[in-house]
């Protein structure tokens, strides 16, 4: 297939995501991906912003990671994990146990991140049911959030970002909380908790958890709140019988300058989801991790078992790439990766807080953030973006990176002018 044959089928035939189909913007045919760049079909090169979306922090095309999948393709690709046991899953959990914040015990495994959020929130469904509190139904969440596309996921995302109202009905009703109002860096003020007091006071005994992602609010709106209202939720919860849930899929494995964002705030959740940056990037695998407590009652319960159990239930390739992947953050020494990262995105997107069109700048751990006063027009940013030699997806008033741990200092300084040059033109023309 030569690549306009290619690029026509794909835009008659195949859904992108949050895409249309009438009248798509283009995307852009990649043909291969190493290390920290990508290659398109006509040899343009791009250095990669991205991460694959969180994930791909050794960046492309690891040997190591390579290796791993081809080693464990030649024992056994997948058998299903009903009855069935087998090392990279048990290997997978011990490391992940390990490293996770002290007090979680139970490790299970699912195939993408708004899987483990619909288990998490069953967990702590069965969890109330089993101790006969039958009337915790109910979720609460800060606004500005992002948990996953199916449906009790999104029925705990920004209910306007997450257009609930077009799925009125069909959705779960959640309690919102606004969102966390004080920055990472701000000066911490107890009235920040106050609607979750409020809520929890009026309404406690109807709610089963509080979910929310730590300290990184992701696709939600890229916000960094402080470690403060993590510590004062955790003790609201306990003070509550509400079960807290963090959703660490897109802040685990380093990416907000701690192994998991918790650590920011020194506390454990009941339960805890990771995924992304799990396997590096190869493949899709998630977890959900829990207390030994809360896992016992939960299966005291009715049923007996957590009532959930995917195909695909930890794929013995998936589990081996992604102990391949915890093995070459420790080994890259990962802290200081993403530490240099951070004080070089800080530099080199700093000169955007100049341009009038530009709200706001934050930069925490290997994420940056640029915030525009307005939504972005993608139809002329994104080639933009691209003929500057970069592949950043902006969203909504964000243009934000979050590059591969590998990525050097003097490519941070390429990849920042170049989205300095792109806004420049985009805003002075
Ligand atoms: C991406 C993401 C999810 C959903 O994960 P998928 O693998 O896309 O289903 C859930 N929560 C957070 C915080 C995420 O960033």
């Amino acid at each position: 297939m030569n690549t306009a044959e290619l690029l026509h089928f794909d835009r008659h035939h195949v859904w992108h995501p949050y895409a249309s189909v009438i009248d798509p913007l283009p995307v852009y045919p990649v043909a291969r991906a190493d290390g920290v760049w990508l290659t398109l079909h006509d040899g343009t090169r791009l250095l990669d912003g991205m991460s694959s979306w969180w994930c791909a922090v050794h960046g492309y095309n690891h040997p190591r990671l390579n290796e791993a999948l081809r080693a464990q393709s030649e024992k056994m690709a997948h058998v299903m994990f009903g009855g069935l046991t087998h090392e990279p899953a048990v290997g997978l959990a011990q490391d992940l146990l390990q490293l996770a914040p002290q007090g979680m015990d139970k490790v299970f495994f699912v195939d993408s991140g708004s899987v483990a959020v619909e288990v998490a929130m069953k967990m702590a469904l069965q969890y109330h049911h089993a101790r006969g509190e039958r009337a915790r139904t109910r979720f609460a969440t800060p606004r500005a959030g992002y948990h996953g596309d199916t449906f009790h996921a999104m029925s705990v995302c920004d209910p306007v970002n997450g257009m609930h109202a077009l799925f009125s009905g069909s959705l779960p009703a959640q309690y919102f909380l606004p969102q966390p109002p004080i920055r990472f860096d701000g000066e911490w003020s107890d009235d920040a908790m106050q609607p979750m007091r409020e809520l929890f006071a009026a309404h406690g005994g109807e709610i089963a958890a509080l979910i929310l992602e730590p300290i990184v609010q992701g696709a939600g709106g890229m916000w960094f709140y402080h470690p403060e209202y993590l510590r004062a939720a955790r003790k609201l919860c306990d003070e509550h019988g509400i079960v807290l849930i963090f959703d660490e899929i897109a802040t685990g494995f380093g990416r907000s300058g701690r192994y998991f964002a918790a650590e920011h705030a020194q506390i454990t959740p009941d339960i805890m989801c990771v995924g992304k940056a799990l396997t590096g990037g190869y493949l899709t695998l998630a977890a959900v991790l829990t207390s030994a407590e809360m896992a016992r009652t939960i299966c005291s319960g009715e049923a007996g078992a957590l009532m959930h159990g995917p195909t695909f239930m930890a794929n013995p390739l998936a589990c081996a790439v992604a102990r391949a992947s915890l093995r070459l953050l420790q080994e890259n020494d990962w802290h200081t990766q993403v530490h240099n990262i951070e004080t070089a995105l800080r530099q080199g997107l700093s000169p955007a807080r100049e341009l009038a069109a530009v709200a706001d700048v934050r930069v925490l751990g290997a994420i940056g953030v640029i915030e525009l006063k307005y939504p972005v027009n993608m139809a002329s940013l994104q080639p933009r973006l691209v003929r500057h030699g970069v592949w950043v997806r902006p969203f909504g008033r964000l243009v934000y990176v979050m590059p591969p741990f590998v990525m050097s200092e003097a490519e941070i300084v390429l990849l920042s002018r170049a989205i300095l040059a792109a806004l420049h033109e985009e805003y002075s023309l």
